[in-house]
């Protein structure tokens, strides 16, 4: 059987993506080989492609994907060939319309969650899950700040932090992406990158400040997110989308009202199995109630994962983004 498959063998810009066709062999012990439908392409993926996390090169790229088990492999239990399955990692190598992956890295779908909707939501909706539900424990009545509360987390963020009663401020770059923010719920924008962002949250906030904030942006966000914590709340960073935070003298967590700051990742949080079924059942739990929608904000066909990330990585998507094979 042979497959289209994305390789990097240089770290560097989107143009360091390139397809090759392989043979897929049988699949080993314990793996599955997958024909994949919709592949879910994550800011993390860039992280990849430029080595601000350290890949082994060549690497195959991207974690997310859905699809059909072709084959199985000696000792797989519990999957059969035509289950419908999808995988947040954490190997790369989702950028392929065939490939061999391990059995334990799959959830099986329940009828009601199409391939699309599983792809554009598995990995971004879990890191909700364990954001929300059990990293800062949001509860209702909180006042909680969202960055970049248009992209692909940060609508489904928006979504489930109102579901559960608090009360969302939400940042974007533009009027687009404030309409989808409000729309999923969000009870006020702040336009970060032309409004003080922290004099916003403390206004909105009768001066108290937010008790959690979610960035996902870093570096550009860092300042603006210590001055818009109240005092003893919460600055969840889990990402990097404009460079990473380094170089913090823990005394500024002093400084602006013992704040806690947590730096948690989806991979920690779902390393346990039975955390893992639990965390993707409750995500197709709060999509089924219809809780959280999954905006599938644009679609590209899977060679065109370069445009994609030229796309993610200049700020011009929002919601979800699918690379279809
Ligand atoms: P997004 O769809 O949110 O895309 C990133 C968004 O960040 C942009 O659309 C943009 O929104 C905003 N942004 C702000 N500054 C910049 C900048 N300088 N360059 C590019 N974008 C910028 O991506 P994802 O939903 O895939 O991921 C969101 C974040 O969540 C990422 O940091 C990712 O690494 C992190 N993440 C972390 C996980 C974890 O386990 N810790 C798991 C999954 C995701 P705007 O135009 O409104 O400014």
């Amino acid at each position: 059987m042979q497959a289209r498959q994305a390789v990097i063998r240089a770290t560097g810009g989107p143009e360091v993506i390139e397809w090759q066709t392989v043979d897929v062999a049988a699949p080993g012990a314990g793996e599955v080989t997958l024909r994949q439908t919709a592949v879910g392409l994550n800011y993390i993926d860039t992280y990849h492609r430029r080595g601000i996390y350290p890949v082994d090169l060549p690497s195959g790229l991207g974690l997310e994907a859905a699809g059909v088990v072709e084959a199985v492999g000696a000792g797989v239990e519990g999957l059969s060939v035509g289950d419908r399955v999808a995988t947040f990692g954490p190997a790369r190598g989702a950028y392929a319309d065939i490939r061999n992956v391990a059995a334990a890295s799959l959830f099986k779908l329940p009828e009601d969650i199409s391939d699309e909707t599983a792809a554009a939501a598995l990995l971004k909706g879990c890191t909700t899950e364990f954001l929300v539900e059990r990293c800062a424990r949001v509860e209702p009545g909180q006042a909680v700040l969202v960055h970049a509360a248009a992209g692909g987390v940060g609508l489904l963020l928006v979504q489930w932090l109102k579901a559960i009663g608090a009360t969302v401020i939400g940042t974007v770059s533009s009027e687009e992406k404030a309409a989808l923010a409000k729309e999923a719920g969000a009870d006020h924008i702040v336009f970060y990158t032309r409004e003080d962002t922290a004099k916003r949250v403390r206004e909105l906030t009768g001066g108290a400040g937010v008790r959690v904030v979610y960035d996902g942006v870093g570096l550009d966000t860092w300042e603006a997110s210590l001055d818009s914590t109240g005092r003893r709340g919460l600055i969840v960073s889990y990402g990097n989308a404009s460079a990473p935070v380094t170089g913090i003298s823990l005394g500024i967590l002093a400084t602006k009202g013992s704040l806690y700051n947590t730096r948690p990742t989806l991979f920690d949080y779902y390393a346990d199995p039975a955390e893992r079924e639990a965390g993707a059942a409750r995500l197709w739990q709060m999509i089924r109630a219809g809780k959280v929608k999954v905006t599938i904000g644009q679609t590209y066909p899977l060679e065109q994962a370069e445009q994609a990330h030229r796309d993610l990585e200049s700020r011009a998507t929002s919601g979800s983004t699918l690379l279809m094979p």
